[in-house]
């Protein structure tokens, strides 16, 4: 999605619409975030408006994706949203810019030309949006270390009757120490 600098002036617009996620995808495979895959256009709500020379967009996004559970690697449904503030001042300005931000949640950015291109700012908020490992539940019991079974849906034999291979961690830590 693009913005004309010309169409933006000082009264704060409003705009929705849905930004393809091919490219978020391939990003996604490209880093370290191979867990996720987002399976539908994000979902990209934005006002914004011109102060001086200075562009203030601030919106939300929403992503439908799949992730990988970190601990049992079973694929889960896993939604993500986001909101963020963005200053866009002008390219020929960007010296020492970033001095005179204040607000912590307030990107600063840049653009030259006759046009803000939206695109990379919504896939980077989109890639922060997944930057946490998934868990498909907070109490996933993950895969057995020795026999690799999902111990969300079965106990297996190296268990029975030994040890939770979560608390012979512990121990081997505690001996460690
Ligand atoms: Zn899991
Ligand atoms: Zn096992």
């Amino acid at each position: 999605m693009k913005l004309r600098i010309d169409d933006i002036t000082a009264e704060g617009r409003e705009i929705s619409f849905a930004e393809p996620e091919q490219e978020l995808n391939r990003t996604l495979t490209r880093g370290n975030l191979r867990e996720y895959f987002v399976t539908a256009p994000l979902q990209v709500s934005l006002s914004y408006y011109r102060a001086g020379t200075d562009i203030f967009v601030s919106g939300t996004l929403e992503a439908e994706a799949t992730a990988a559970c970190a601990r049992c690697a079973e694929e889960f449904s896993r939604p993500s949203y986001r909101r963020f503030r963005y200053v866009l001042a002008p390219k020929a300005m960007s010296d020492n810019r970033d001095l005179e931000l204040t607000a912590e949640d307030l990107e600063l950015s840049f653009y030259q030309g006759d046009e803000i291109d939206l695109s990379p700012l919504i896939r980077e908020q989109a890639l922060l949006a997944m930057a946490e490992r998934p868990l498909c539940r907070e109490e996933c019991r993950g895969l057995c270390p020795q026999c690799g079974a999902n111990l969300n849906e079965i106990s297996c034999r190296c268990t029975s009757g030994g040890l939770d291979p979560r608390l012979a961690v512990l121990r081997t830590l505690k001996v460690a120490r």
